[in-house]
């Protein structure tokens, strides 16, 4: 058995393609003796007759660990150079009440990025004093909303901002806490990281412009600054990104300090996860020390205090911890010209089609990102074939998984499931061609439960004003 020479150049040939690679499922994942996939003890085959399929299954306890040990790191690290940290959940990676709960629990604070998902933390009875309120442009009425519910800290994206969110704070009687996002001029993303005086993005303010703008914040009586925020990219394998943005803010840190307290330092997040087996993601550990080194040395060089350092990791605390189960449809060969070649040399790929696709996972078709697949109810010892797994939507870039090996005995009606899924894909799952969203489960010592159900056709045409007659309705 050779490589298939379709297959990208970063995937082998795998010597059992039933093997689970730890890095890439959460911590309660194993085949039980059966070879059935089974997450905290709670066989797949169970809660796919419990739930149906797609189903977004979760470890809860892979999620609490994450959580916990990103804390602890952090708050280890900072101590040794004589200083604190906070750790954010980004709840934008998947935030519903449970997993606000979860994460806090263990000691994290959580981000919010717009009024919906300050609802979710609210709702979730997080104190609104954990929360971080960020976006580039938030209404009027998001901003009030923080103001009013107490929200910890306000990230200002502009100087528009600064009045709006002042007034508010001045209209509710209290001292609103702001940070300032500035652009760090530093883009960090997947494996290569670019440094430049200036980025061309909508976020935040220019570095060269930041003392101004926070003199302006400080001339507002109604808010306290305090500090800086700079995010520079997601799934950043290299510490090399985050120290260049700690130095440059840094040295802006000490220029601040001559005109008021600057007691905190946020450096966002993006820590990177494994999705295949060709990913080495850096250890949270590795990073809480790298960052703490680099600030530690430049507030030597510069003079001054260790700020209290926050960080907001999202995916590395809650990707890992979920894969998507799917039931498979349908299995064609595709014959496919290779191209460069004079004689026309063919090659096959293996198209598994899935019950779900691009609405549970836009990832792949949004971003080119790359998953794993592993047969989730058996194993078996098929040669392996080189696969593309894809959904059941009308778009041929409707694919779940771009390449991976499986079983070549891949059949309908098998149970797949897809690793790493917990960040970025129920957050951006959509309703396309009328697909209802699935449901998700949390798994725990062998108890399974809904935190969020799937969505029902009656869902889907429940804001449908025009609807004839109730007898149209197919309700499930
Ligand atoms: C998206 C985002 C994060 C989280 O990014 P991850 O890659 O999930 O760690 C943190 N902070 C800000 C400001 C973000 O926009």
């Amino acid at each position: 058995m050779t490589a298939n020479p379709l297959a990208p150049d970063w995937l082998s040939l795998p010597g059992d393609a039933n093997a689970l690679e730890p890095a890439i499922w959460s911590a309660g994942v194993e085949r039980s003796a059966e070879g059935v996939i089974q997450v905290a003890g709670v066989p797949v085959t169970q809660l796919a007759r419990e739930y149906g399929t797609p189903l977004y299954v979760m470890d809860e306890a892979d999620v609490r660990t994450r959580a916990r040990e990103a804390k602890l790191a952090f708050d280890r690290e900072f101590a040794a150079v004589g200083s604190s940290a906070k750790v954010y959940y980004a709840g934008k990676a998947f935030l519903s009440t449970e997993v606000a709960r979860w994460v806090t629990e263990e000691g994290l604070h959580i981000d919010v990025a717009s009024g919906g998902e300050l609802a979710v933390a609210l709702a979730a009875g997080v104190d609104p004093a954990l929360l971080g309120v960020h976006g580039n442009n938030k209404s009027l009425r998001e901003i009030d909303r923080a103001v009013a519910s107490g929200a910890g800290v306000i990230v200002i994206d502009s100087v528009d901002e600064i009045a709006r969110v002042a007034d508010a704070a001045e209209q509710h009687g209290v001292r609103q806490r702001v940070r300032l996002r500035v652009n760090s001029g530093v883009h960090a993303s997947t494996h290569e990281y670019l440094a430049t005086a200036r980025e061309d993005q909508k976020f935040g303010i220019a570095l060269a412009d930041a003392e101004d703008v926070v003199a302006l914040i400080r001339a507002r009586s109604s808010l306290e600054f305090m500090g800086l925020h700079a995010h520079i990219g997601s799934q950043i394998f290299e510490a090399v990104g985050f120290s260049e943005s700690a130095r440059r803010l840094m040295t802006l840190q000490a220029r601040l300090l001559g005109d008021g307290p600057v007691p905190e330092l946020n450096l966002g997040g993006g820590f990177g996860i494994a999705y295949t087996s060709a990913d080495e993601a850096m250890q949270v550990a590795d990073i809480a020390r790298a960052l703490a080194e680099i600030v530690a040395a430049e507030a030597r060089r510069l003079g001054i205090p260790v700020p209290v350092v926050a960080v907001e990791p999202g995916r590395a605390i809650v990707g890992p911890s979920t894969f998507t189960l799917y039931e498979v449809g349908t299995v064609k060969d595709v014959l496919v010209t290779i191209g460069g070649t004079t004689d026309d040399a063919t090659a096959v790929r293996k198209y598994v089609s899935v019950d779900g696709g691009m609405s549970d996972n836009a990832r792949t078709a949004l971003y080119e990102a790359d998953y794993s697949v592993r047969l989730a109810a058996r194993v078996s010892e098929a040669e392996p074939a080189l696969v593309r797994v894809a959904g059941k939507h009308c778009e041929s870039g409707d694919i779940v998984v771009r390449a991976d090996y499986l079983p070549g005995d891949v059949r309908p009606g098998d149970l797949v499931a897809v690793p790493a899924t917990g960040a970025y894909c129920w957050s951006l799952s959509s309703n396309y061609n009328y697909l209802a969203r699935p449901a998700v489960v949390a798994v725990r010592d062998g108890v399974s439960r809904i935190i969020v159900r799937g969505e029902t056709e009656d869902d889907l045409l429940s804001r449908d004003a025009g609807i004839v007659r109730d007898t149209a309705r197919n309700g499930n």
